[in-house]
């Protein structure tokens, strides 16, 4: 694919029917070709579309769906994908299936520069951001293939969706749009490490998406040793940003926690998570660690889990053990990249 065509998924309603007149054709085509968009159709499918301006479109642009280069299917009906981008890098999203309906979990960036011990995402490195196109190209592309609607949005695959800010924000709009996806913003879960500044931001966005905070310690020196963003952005003013979101959204926040055997599992941990989420609207997401190769980190036992959870409850902190999907597959995101990079 010519890296050069743009993507048509990267252009708004007004921009398609204004690069449709401007081809000599009628501002209505504009809607009709974003309607073939959304769906994942090639130009040789939009048979309500002349053929010439069709072959016109070819020429410079792409439709934005992504080539599938691998597909996992789980027994549990979880399929993960590696995506191939028009410029050679891959991405991976997961399609899971709930009580509810589809969830896609999307990539925001090709690689990550965060440097998370315990994340797979981040060892193969970062290229680049995401375009809003590729965003929506993950989820049109996988409900396509996959045949079915997608109703909620996850931003926990791979990158730091803070740190490619604008194209987030596009992202998010775009799919909530009646004429785009129309997902719910509060069907939208935005995970962030911790990226205090953009979380402030985005409180002023008027964009009431769940925000995910992986806080994974908490305690500043260990957080810190994880997770370097936690150097910049300590537990304090990571706090004061949380807060800054709850009370301009109404929205509560998720904390993600991943038990890590001996790491972070104690009732000592547990107490602190206890004392810092303390009378806050919050939920926590307990997550029993995913292997990563080169990492020596293993997950925490049921037994430890159990009793980390009741801590929290009987600190009067909302938790729950997230249940795992595609284990078999190794749904965890970072995973099919890095073996893809490690092939070249
Ligand atoms: N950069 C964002 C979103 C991507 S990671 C963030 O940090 O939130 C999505 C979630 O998976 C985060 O909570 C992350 O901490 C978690 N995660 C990463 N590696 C993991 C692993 N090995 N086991 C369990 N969860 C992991």
């Amino acid at each position: 694919m010519d890296t050069k065509s743009r993507n048509l998924l990267d252009c708004g309603k007004t921009d398609l029917e204004e690069l449709c007149v401007s081809l000599g054709q009628p501002r209505f085509r504009g809607a009709q070709l974003m309607q073939w968009l959304y769906r994942g159709a090639d130009f040789d499918e939009m048979t309500n579309i002349p053929e010439k301006l069709r072959e016109t479109l070819k020429e410079s642009y792409v439709s934005g769906r992504l080539g599938i280069r691998r597909k996992l299917t789980s027994s549990d009906g979880t399929v993960k994908y590696l995506f191939g981008l028009g410029d050679g890098n891959y991405v991976e999203s997961v399609m899971m299936k709930y009580k509810y309906g589809y969830s896609a979990c999307i990539s925001t960036q090709a690689g990550c520069k965060m440097g998370c011990s315990f994340c797979a995402s981040t060892q193969a490195g970062f290229v680049r951001n995401l375009t809003s196109g590729e965003m929506l190209g993950q989820i049109i592309t996988a409900a396509r293939d996959s045949g079915v609607r997608v109703g909620h949005v996850v931003m926990m695959g791979i990158g730091e969706p803070l740190d490619n800010y604008e194209n987030v924000i596009a992202f998010m709009k775009a799919a909530q749009s009646e004429e785009g996806l129309g997902i719910s913003f509060r069907n939208m879960s935005l995970s962030t490490c911790g990226l205090a500044d953009g979380i402030i931001r985005l409180a002023g966005e008027g964009i009431p998406v769940t925000l995910c905070i992986s806080l994974h310690s908490p305690f500043d020196a260990q957080r810190s040793e994880m997770m370097p963003v936690n150097r910049k952005y300590p537990l304090d003013k990571l706090s004061d940003a949380c807060n800054i979101y709850t009370l301009n959204t109404g929205r509560r926040i998720t904390y993600e926690y991943a038990l890590i055997d001996g790491v972070n599992d104690s009732d000592r941990h547990a107490a602190g998570l206890v004392s810092l989420l303390k009378g806050r609207s919050c939920h926590v997401n307990l997550i029993p660690v995913n292997k990563v190769a080169g990492t020596g980190y293993r997950k925490a036992s049921d037994r430890r889990t159990e009793a980390f959870r009741q801590i929290l409850e009987k600190g009067g902190i909302n938790a729950t053990v997230r249940r795992t999907l595609g284990q078999d597959i190794d749904a965890a995101c970072g995973q099919l990249r890095r073996e893809e990079h490690s092939k070249v």
